[in-house]
Formats: C-alpha cells, sequence, structure tokens
C-alpha cells in the first residue's frame, strides 16, 4: 500500500513539472512540425536518393531553399562562394536564432532500405551520417518558428543556414569566414545519433592536408639509377608516422589516406601523393603533434631526394559546449518523452545489429540525461566545432538507427530512408523548434547562453584554418 502510494505521488510529480510547461506556444510549433510532416520526409527521401557528395549537392540545397522560400523565408544561394550554400531567412530585428542543416553523403555508402547491407547501386555514394534527415528536420523547426513570428506569437528573426560538405572539406569553416553568424545571437543543431540526447560534449578538433612528392621517371629496370622515386618518399613518410604514432597523446589521431603511387610496376614513379589528417579533443594538443607530422615530408624527400609540397586543405575546432543551452534542449526532449517503436521497426533494428555483430536488443528511443560536459569527448569531428566559436551553440542528438550501430556504414543509410529515420528526424525538427522558441520568448535564456560561451570562449581569437577558396570540383 504504500509502496503503491509513493509510486502514484512520483507519477505526479512527473506528471505536473511535463504539464506545466508544455506551453500554447510550444504545442503551436509541434503542430507546425505535424503540419509538414508529410513534405519533409518527401525532401529527406529525396535528399536520401540522390546522395550528393561534397560541394556537388545542388539539386539536395536546392530542394531545400526551395522549400523555404514556398514557405514565405527569403533565400540568399550561393553564399561564401560556395555554389550549394544558402541561407534562409524569415523576420527581423532581434534576438536573432539560426539552426544549421547539412545535407551531404559519403562516397561508397549507397545502400537500399534493407537491414542487410545490399547496395541500391554498387559503388555509389549513401547518406551513412544522416544528413538526409539533418537539413530536413531542420529546416521543419524554422518553418515552425517563421509561422510563430507571422502569427506575431513571437519577434525576431529566424535563419536556416544550408550548410554543405561536412563530410569532406568542413564547408562552414568558409561561411563562418564569410561572417555570415556574426548578427546571430544563439545557433541551434542536431545530428542524427542511436540515442536522444542534449549534446553537451565536445568533437575533435583537426587538421587536413595534402602532401605531394615529386621525383623522377626512369625505368624501373634499365636504367633505375636515373630514377628518383616518389612513391619511395610516400612509404618513407608513412612509416615516420607510424613510428610517431607511439609517441603521441593517447587523446590524439592521426590518419592518411594513399592518394597516388605510381601507376605502373615498371617505372619509377615521379608523382605521389599523400592526404594526411590529424586530431585531438584540444587544439592546443593537435597544433604542435600537427607540426611535427607536417615537419617529417621533408625528412622523407630528403631521404628520397626528392622534391615536396605541402598544402593546407582545412581545420575545424572542437565544439565549445554550451551547458545552459543543453539544459534547455533537455528540457524539450523530456515533455516530448521517448520516440517509441513498432514490432517491425524492433525487428529492422535488430536485424541490423545480427548483421553487425552487435547484441540484439533493438531501438534506444529513450531520452538520455546530460552527460558530463568535461568527460572524453566523442570520436568524430564537425565543422559545427567553428560556428562554436563564433556564436553560442546548443546541440542535439536523435535516434535515427539502432543502438550501437556503426556509422559511416551501410546500417544509418538503411535506417535513414525509412520510418525509423523518419520518426528521429520529426522529433528533431520538433525539439528544436521548441528549443529556438524558449530562446524567442526568454531573452533572460539568451543572456545565460551567451555568459557560459564568454567564459568557455575566454580569450582565445578564431582564426580559420584554410587557405583560400573552398575547392570547389571543377573551378
Ligand atoms: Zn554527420
Amino acid at each position: 500500500m504504500k509502496k503503491i502510494s509513493t509510486l502514484l505521488l512520483l507519477g505526479l510529480v512527473t506528471l505536473n513539472l511535463s504539464a506545466q510547461k508544455m506551453t500554447k506556444d510550444k504545442k503551436a510549433v509541434v503542430a507546425s512540425v505535424e503540419k509538414h510532416k508529410e513534405n519533409l520526409i518527401k525532401i529527406s527521401d529525396s535528399i536520401w536518393a540522390l546522395a550528393e557528395t561534397a560541394f556537388e549537392e545542388s539539386i539536395s540545397a536546392e530542394l531545400l531553399a526551395d522549400y523555404a522560400e514556398k514557405n514565405g523565408m527569403t533565400v540568399t544561394r550561393g553564399v561564401a562562394n560556395i555554389p550549394t550554400a544558402f541561407i534562409a531567412t524569415y523576420g527581423s530585428g532581434s534576438p536573432v536564432i539560426s539552426v544549421l542543416g547539412e545535407f551531404d553523403a559519403l562516397p561508397g555508402l549507397s545502400q537500399n532500405t534493407v537491414p542487410t547491407k545490399d547496395p541500391r547501386f554498387e559503388g555509389e555514394p549513401g547518406h551513412g551520417c544522416g544528413h538526409n534527415m539533418f537539413g530536413a528536420a531542420s529546416l521543419g523547426a524554422a518553418i515552425a518558428i517563421k509561422e510563430q513570428i507571422e502569427a506575431g506569437t513571437i519577434k525576431g528573426t529566424v535563419k536556416f543556414f544550408g550548410t554543405p560538405a561536412e563530410e569532406k572539406y568542413f564547408g562552414k569553416v568558409w561561411m563562418v569566414e564569410a561572417g555570415l553568424w556574426d548578427d546571430v545571437d544563439v545557433n541551434v543543431s542536431w545530428h542524427p545519433a542511436a540515442e536522444i540526447e542534449a549534446d553537451v560534449q565536445t568533437g575533435l578538433a583537426l587538421v587536413d592536408f595534402m602532401v605531394e612528392f615529386y621525383g623522377q621517371a626512369a625505368h624501373a629496370s634499365a636504367d633505375p639509377w636515373n630514377g628518383r622515386s616518389a612513391s619511395d618518399a610516400l612509404e618513407l613518410y608513412t612509416t615516420g608516422i607510424n613510428y610517431y604514432r607511439e609517441h603521441i597523446r593517447p587523446t590524439s589521431r592521426i590518419h592518411y589516406h594513399i592518394q597516388d603511387g605510381g601507376q605502373v610496376v615498371n617505372v619509377v614513379p615521379d608523382y605521389s601523393r599523400l592526404w594526411v589528417r590529424v586530431r585531438d579533443p584540444k587544439r592546443e594538443v593537435l597544433l604542435p603533434t600537427f607540426e611535427r607530422v607536417k615537419a617529417m615530408a621533408e625528412g622523407a624527400a630528403i631521404m628520397a631526394n626528392v622534391e615536396y609540397k605541402y598544402s593546407l586543405i582545412s581545420g575545424i575546432y572542437e565544439t565549445l559546449v554550451n551547458r545552459e543551452g543543453g539544459k534547455i534542449m533537455q528540457n524539450n526532449l523530456e515533455l516530448l518523452g521517448p520516440i517509441t517503436y513498432t514490432a517491425e521497426e524492433e525487428t529492422y533494428g535488430k536485424a541490423i545489429q545480427e548483421a553487425t555483430g552487435k547484441p540484439q536488443v533493438g531501438m534506444d528511443g529513450a531520452v538520455h540525461p546530460l552527460k558530463e560536459t568535461e568527460a572524453l569527448p566523442g570520436g568524430g569531428s564537425t565543422d559545427v566545432g567553428d560556428v562554436s566559436w563564433n556564436v553560442p551553440n546548443i546541440n542535439l542528438g536523435v535516434t535515427v538507427a539502432p543502438k550501437d550501430t556503426p556509422w559511416h556504414s551501410w546500417a544509418v543509410v538503411a535506417c535513414g530512408g525509412m520510418s525509423i529515420g523518419h520518426k528521429g528526424m520529426i522529433y528533431a525538427s520538433k525539439a528544436m523548434g521548441m528549443t529556438m522558441l524558449d530562446l524567442f520568448e526568454d531573452p533572460k535564456l539568451v543572456e545565460k547562453v551567451k555568459a557560459e560561451y564568454k567564459t568557455r570562449k575566454g580569450d582565445v581569437k578564431y582564426e580559420a584554418m584554410i587557405d583560400g577558396l573552398p575547392p570547389i570540383p571543377g573551378k
């Protein structure tokens, strides 16, 4: 009896906390997302099927820009010298609240909506990071806010940033460099995930660069003494990198991709090319490691008696977290509650887990509590990091794939084009819309978020780690 009354009491308390905060205005935001749901799913599925990659996402970008325009937002295309980058705006004055939308795919991950590996088009790209849902959900949130401004419920400006090439070139870095967030008070973003959480953990900073070696071609057997091998230099360089791995911080990562190691076996190669990436959660640890890896290219060139060229591709900052913002998002996640799945969706999730060698526990639709901000960061990197050093950023993760799904894999593509992905996407749209609404309605929240941003940023002066114009294919 006593047990029952305690449980009843706990139930009532929970109910009360939720009931008192799901305001009429928030219900209106949720209703707006529901109204656009079918169209948002259509856009997401079209982007999923198109699977356009870095700086070539012209139809995907246009699908989003066009829907923003049809819904009364003003669209500026081709910002920051990037044809597929755009801004959709509505309203005037402050606060200015923005939301990020990505839409680029990854090479080689084409997949049908079935829970075992089955490419739609062998070797073609696929949305292995769920960015088809990313852009559509964020646009849904922006339009929901636009409708509240239009109705006179709130005042201010909403901006949707169409941000291309997150996967390969980190397109946002050029957009930040162009000052596109200079007038924004707070930015909101999300990322497809395998659990629901207001994301208050940082990502890894990184530097990306290319090293090219130039030697002298010769017959590999008849007169090899006349040759100076660019591929020898490449091998010596990667050997140096691999010896160095023992001495880097456990948090750091070095990756390389051999792009050109010579063409045939009977020619001493006069050209080789290597793409190198160095990462760490802290830029102050990353930078000296990067300088050392960069310097080794010269050592390799000396040993092989060849010339070398170093070119910076780009670099990104670790994400500056905002816990005050995370709390606002967390409150809205608790208001929305968990995502529930049908028996078919659970079976689909378990089949993916079976196919990828994971425990068959199915979907995780629960709302997770706020994590410790200063705990170890997630393993990935994102150009949202650069945005977060220029404007306070609130981040969200929402389930679009079963627990433990290998990311950047066919399994994410398999979920992103069917109901599991659709549910997560619509949920993210509502959570971001509600959080943006809070910022419009309560200037004190904006001040709190800004104050934390200022403290965390300290006296760091942001300098974009890029060198020149964005590498648009064909330009
Ligand atoms: Zn991603």
